[in-house]
């Protein structure tokens, strides 16, 4: 479609194509909604384009059982929301379920991982897990190393090409008549009394509704709309190797195989402002933990490696919210879009078409911040 022949006025516009984004926009578009989605340009952060793929549950919400049951909700939506996408679009997300598999080096790393699952599963049966001994773990995985303390086991957990699920999105999305406006960041979000003006390089549109998914770009945008993003950038580096013979049926938190053969080596977390590039003493400390795992790594090649920043509430947990000043403008944040892809399209898309909003969401909101402040949510 030119630019020309774009319609302006839609009943809601997504600021952000990423997996946040486009999960929110091909569920509205489901819906039934005319939806656009603005995007910015390859230059922008996007952790969607660089992230590790997980579809974990495994350890998340210590502190907040409903971030674990979101999780696991999204987790066990994933092989439906895959097989729509593949109809829809012949793009496999090669989303795979096997159960996940957190790595000890030492035995407290294993006592430490099996306390904090053993304290979910007594406040939630469904998330079970079971502690691997070294000789369990590598009856599951033969190449992992006889120096590890063991690992721990979640059946919930799984993993997926994040590029082919971001693909298939968009493809789903422009299927379904959703306009995807690429390199046409959102610069103004003004609230008017029937509808909100969305301020773009290539004009403006009119939305009835509009859905900050903006990733590190909702700080700016939130204000404008009466609501608040505090996020901050979190540097993850990964490093892919060339093509291997199968060796691991299981995604673990530092390494996974994909589909094609190569392996991916991540999980660090540094706090170094908005600078994605990478760095020799993260990446060594990658490195040195794979090898440590898996052995037969030492001679890998390795054919890529980056950094990506992955976005980050004060508590990490995400927030999804409908402003109360200037309600239908709507945000989404968080920081494993990855694995709450089927939830989004799911729930939340629903919600934000206009049904009630769903209890899951309840804690997820900025008034956890600031506890003197009441909050009814709309
Ligand atoms: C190293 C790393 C590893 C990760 N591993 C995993 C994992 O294993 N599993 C998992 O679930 N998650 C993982 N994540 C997190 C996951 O990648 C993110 O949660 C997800 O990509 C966030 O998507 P997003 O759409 O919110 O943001 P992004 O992907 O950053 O997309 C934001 C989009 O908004 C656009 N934008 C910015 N400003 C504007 C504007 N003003 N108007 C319009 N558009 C705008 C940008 O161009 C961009 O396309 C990882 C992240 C990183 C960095």
């Amino acid at each position: 479609m030119t630019k020309g022949m774009i319609p302006r006025t839609f009943d809601i516009v997504v600021a952000g194509g990423g997996l946040v984004g486009m999960a929110i926009a091909w569920g509205l578009v489901r819906e039934g909604r005319r939806v656009a989605v603005c995007d910015g340009n390859d230059s922008a952060l996007r952790a969607a384009r660089g992230n590790f793929g997980l579809v974990w549950v495994q350890g998340k919400g210590g502190r907040c059982l409903p971030y674990a049951q979101w999780s696991l909700d999204s987790s066990a939506r994933w092989a439906a929301f895959a097989a729509q996408l593949l109809r829809e679009t012949g793009v496999d997300a090669c989303v795979e379920r096997p159960g996940g598999i957190e790595l000890c080096e030492t035995p407290q790393q294993l006592d430490e991982g099996r306390q904090l699952l053993e304290s979910l599963r007594e406040r939630d049966a469904a998330l079970d897990y079971a502690v691997l001994d070294n000789t369990a773990l590598r009856r599951r995985i033969p190449a992992a190393s006889p120096a590890l303390a063991g690992a721990l086991y979640s059946r919930n957990d799984g993993h997926a090409s994040p590029l082919f699920t971001l693909r298939a999105l968009h493809e789903a999305f422009q299927a379904r008549g959703g306009v995807y406006l690429p390199d046409n960041e959102v610069k103004e979000v003004i609230p008017r009394p029937s509808h909100f003006d969305v301020v773009t390089p290539s004009g403006m549109l009119e939305a009835g509704r509009v859905v900050l998914a903006a990733g590190l770009g909702n700080a700016r945008l939130a204000p404008m709309v009466g609501l608040d993003a505090p996020i901050s950038p979190l540097r993850g580096q990964i490093m892919v190797t060339e093509k291997l013979a199968p060796f691991l049926d299981y995604p673990t938190l530092v390494v996974r195989q994909t589909r094609e053969g190569s392996v991916m080596l991540g999980d660090s977390a540094e706090q170094v402002g908005f600078d994605d590039g990478v760095s020799r003493d993260v990446m060594a400390d990658i490195a040195r933990r794979a090898r440590t795992a898996f052995p037969l790594l030492a001679h890998a090649r390795i054919v890529r490696a980056w950094g990506a920043l992955r976005i980050m509430t004060p508590d990490g947990l995400p927030v999804y919210e409908q402003s109360q000043r200037y309600p239908g403008a709507f945000i989404a944040i968080c920081h494993s879009g990855v694995t709450l892809a089927a939830a989004h399209a799911d729930i939340l898309a629903p919600w934000i078409a206009g049904g009630p909003r769903p209890r899951v969401l309840e804690p997820f909101v900025t008034a956890r911040f600031n506890p003197s402040t009441t909050h009814s949510h709309v």
